[in-house]
């Protein structure tokens, strides 16, 4: 039985059928979540007995680095990690001004369909269950615990749809929050989702001060719905009023992100049309420039463009900032790596 991925009541149970007092669960819990630990040998504070028992029948399941690239300004490390069963997906860190920045996927691959992304070319694989999201995370701790750091925010960003995996996603958080883990805040975590509003109603309700981010890159149902098939779904209107809820709840900002795409969603009526569209609410734009789909001729628009949209939007006061970009010599947005290959 794989022990990683556990909490510690869970680990707890297992401890108590092998006849051991709970405490040595937390200390198990310690060596796997916050020493590094992959081999049950490591942990010397173990009677060399248990340590044996364990590992006759237990085992810490983590994935394998199957690439890992480095940018050149050496702020942005993508890797790709390689389940037991072959399942790879993209992990990134951002080394940025305000701390280091961790993008988890969610699932293998993805189902949303959304036209500008490179992460659901190949559809969904699987769902990643608590564990593989933890060991992602856990995978970048472990070597910046080395560099004297670690992971200071959490957004989950990378490939699939987290509000489609929602146990697994909450399962993550929650371990991610465990002293016995990483001790992380909760509003170090940002949650990015392509508008599916049941689920951000039900992360409203489960009292946890976690950031939202909502993918919206069109300001109207027509538009979206072309880019986004999801919204044929959960329309425009509903999603922003979810996003609105959300942030009354919990108080936390919601972020639209906006990606500009070349005379597509760029220009003047429609920065008037998103601005209408978010009046009133406590709400920030996130403007992302394309990273250009070539095959459907989804183009960045010149600076001057993506100048002036956001120029349009503050005039409005909307809280608007434009994505700083990194990484983009490794591959690092998501599912470019990952479809690299798996062609
Ligand atoms: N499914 C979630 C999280 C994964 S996508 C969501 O939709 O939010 C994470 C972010 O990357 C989203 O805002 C997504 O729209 C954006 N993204 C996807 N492809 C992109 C591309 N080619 N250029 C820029 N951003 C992209």
């Amino acid at each position: 039985m794989n022990l990683f991925g556990m909490t510690l009541g869970a680990l707890q149970e297992q401890f108590a059928e092998l006849g051991q007092p709970k405490f040595r669960a937390r200390q198990t819990a310690e060596w796997m979540y916050q020493r590094g630990a992959r081999t049950f040998g490591e942990m010397t504070n173990l009677s060399k007995e248990l340590r044996q028992k364990l590992s006759a029948q237990h085992e810490i399941l983590r994935p394998e680095e199957q690439a890992r690239l480095d940018s050149a300004d050496g702020l942005t490390t993508k890797l790709l990690l390689r389940f037991a069963d072959g399942t790879a997906v993209e992990t990134v860190l951002m080394r940025q001004p305000y701390g280091n920045s961790i993008c988890i996927s969610s699932q293998a691959g993805c189902n949303m369909g959304c036209k500008f992304c490179a992460s659901t070319l190949h559809g969904m694989e699987r769902d990643l269950t608590t564990g593989e999201m933890f060991a992602q995370a856990l995978h970048i701790q472990d070597f910046l615990r080395e560099e004297g750091s670690g992971v200071d925010t959490v957004v989950v960003m990378g490939s699939g749809e987290p509000l489609m995996n929602y146990e697994a996603l909450l399962g993550f958080l929650h371990l991610m929050h465990e002293p016995y883990a990483l001790g992380m805040g909760y509003r170090n975590f940002t949650i990015s989702t392509s508008g599916i509003v049941p689920g951000i109603y039900r992360l409203m309700e489960e009292g946890i001060p976690v950031n939202l981010s909502i993918s919206l890159h069109a300001p109207n149902d027509a538009l979206r719905s072309e880019l986004m098939p999801i919204n044929r779904k959960y329309p425009l209107r509903d999603v922003v009023e979810a996003g609105r809820a959300y942030g009354e709840r919990t108080k936390r900002r919601v972020t639209y992100e906006y990606i500009l795409i070349d005379h597509l969603n760029d220009g003047e009526e429609h920065a008037r049309e998103l601005c209408s569209l978010l009046s009133g609410q406590l709400a920030s734009v996130n403007l992302i420039p394309i990273n250009p789909v070539v095959e459907r001729n989804l183009l960045r628009p010149s600076p001057e463009r993506i100048r002036h949209f956001e120029t349009m939007l503050q005039s409005r006061h909307i809280n608007v900032t434009v994505r700083r970009e990194m990484g983009t010599d490794i591959d690092a947005a998501c599912g470019q790596l990952r479809n690299r290959h798996m062609n």
